[in-house]
């Protein structure tokens, strides 16, 4: 400032004595008027000149010039320059913190004070059916038109959160969503989503499995205690009395059948995936299923047992457990002697297949099973002859006890049958876990 005061009087008195050597006091007036005119002109294009730059938005290099201007220049530019770095910074933050919360496994809206969608994530679309640039500043009222939300968007309660029915919800495919309401700032609210579908459907499951467990094991407690108190209460002769005996006897071993498949199949679900370090002879498999094939068909029917027809087993070993393997086998051969009427024929063996994978299958000449009841056949205790399935000791659990051993050893369980015609059971196991008995 001090030095632009000097220029600004050395320009006058300049302009002053020029004056005045050429024409005294008048000249002198004269000079002093055209310094100042002179000053005028040059500041105010130096002034013009720092101004069109900074209307120019100061993206190119600032005027160079020395003076009050230059430095006003130079101050502009560094203070822009800062600025902008800082707004570059927060927008990298806000790319970050956004693409964190677009990574989220939750979906996130952000709903403006009137209610209308400012951004979503990817899950929130999908969860709510957004579409991300169309629905954009729309009233999320207006389009998330499941009632349980409507009354809890209205309720101003976001205490707990609300289930609702997913938009993209079928009857084949039903999609539950959790979502809740997060008031913030001024009258904002963040609305989370969360797929709920996976977690009730286990929690539908987990009661369902209670529910069966204790049905099953109500049912022969019932007789059994029934029993109990008659050979408490009543005087009974001998021959009453050990009937009586067997028929608890009956009772209390389908209770042990049913705890050691329910033993089987959590020790199945809990244990690491079996390697392929144990090799067994599927002849050495085959034969030990044989034999309990042929105690339960002789146990069963004794008058016409089944035709039980096993074919030679390839020169083969199979990696697995080997209890889980022949408790497959055995579930599925018992089955087909169990359903299997009386003198009826059952064929079981191994064969290899053309792509080195091996198969054991089972086919027999029983009722067969309609269509509708197949892919369910593997649920636990669902059964389509339940008498015949009770009558015969079966517990409802052994093809889910096959599914599992199959799933754990890579494998697949194939069940064809027409009813009337018989059914084929048969699993598969990769060429991975097969190998040459020589090989050994
Ligand atoms: P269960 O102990 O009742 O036999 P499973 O899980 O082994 O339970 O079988 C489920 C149901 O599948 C059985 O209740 C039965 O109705 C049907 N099933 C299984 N194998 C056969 C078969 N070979 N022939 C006809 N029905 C069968």
């Amino acid at each position: 400032m001090l030095w632009r005061l000097w220029v600004f009087l050395l320009l006058h008195l300049a302009g002053g004595l020029v004056g005045w050597s050429s024409a005294r006091s008048r000249g002198a007036l004269a000079g002093v008027i055209a310094a100042s005119v002179c000053w005028f002109i040059i500041d105010g294009f130096r002034g013009e000149r720092v101004l069109r730059w900074l209307r120019g938005g100061a993206q190119a290099e600032p005027p160079r010039m020395n003076g009050m201007w230059g430095e006003a220049a130079d101050r502009m530019r560094r203070a822009l320059r800062t600025r902008q770095i800082q707004v570059e910074d927060s927008q990298t933050r806000l790319r970050e913190f956004l693409a964190a919360i677009q990574a989220s496994p939750n979906g996130v809206v952000l709903l403006d004070a009137q209610g209308r969608i400012e951004w979503c994530n990817e899950t929130a679309a999908d969860h709510f059916g957004f579409d991300m640039r169309r629905d954009m500043l729309q009233l999320v009222g207006n389009l998330v038109r499941d009632p349980v939300f409507t009354a809890y968007h209205s309720s101003n309660d976001y205490a707990s959160e609300a289930v609702m029915i997913g938009p993209r919800s079928t009857s084949s495919r039903p999609v539950r969503l959790a979502v809740r309401l997060h008031p913030y700032g001024e009258g904002r609210k963040l609305l989370l989503s969360r797929d709920v579908t996976a977690v009730e459907q286990a929690e539908t499951m987990r009661r369902d499995f209670v529910a069966n467990v204790s049905h099953e094991i109500r049912t022969p407690l019932t007789v059994l205690a029934g029993f109990v108190e008659t050979l408490q209460s009543l005087p009974l002769n001998e021959d009453d009395r050990m009937r009586y005996l067997g028929l608890m006897a009956q009772q209390s071993h389908r209770m042990q059948t049913l705890v050691n498949d329910l033993l089987t199949l959590s020790r199945l679900e809990g244990s690491p995936q079996p390697g392929t370090g144990d090799w067994t002879p599927l002849a050495t498999l085959l034969t030990q299923c044989e034999q309990e094939g042929r105690s339960l068909s002789a146990l069963l029917s004794p008058d016409l047992p089944h035709a039980l027809l096993f074919s030679p087993s390839p020169p083969l070993e199979l990696a697995g457990t080997p209890s889980e393997l022949l408790s497959a086998m055995s579930n599925l051969l018992s089955n087909a002697i169990r359903y299997t009427p009386p003198g009826g024929l059952i064929e079981a063996g191994w064969r290899m297949l053309g792509d080195g994978r091996v198969e054991f299958s089972v086919k027999d000449s029983g009722p067969g099973i309609a269509p509708e009841h197949i892919p369910r056949l593997t649920e636990r205790f669902y059964r389509v002859d339940r008498s015949r399935s009770r009558e015969t000791g079966g517990t409802g659990l052994g093809l889910a006890i096959v599914k599992h051993v199959v799933q754990r050893h890579g494998g697949e369980l194939h069940i064809e049958s027409q009813l009337g015609s018989g059914s084929l059971f048969a699993i598969i196991f990769p060429a991975m876990r097969v190998r040459d008995i020589q090989a050994a």
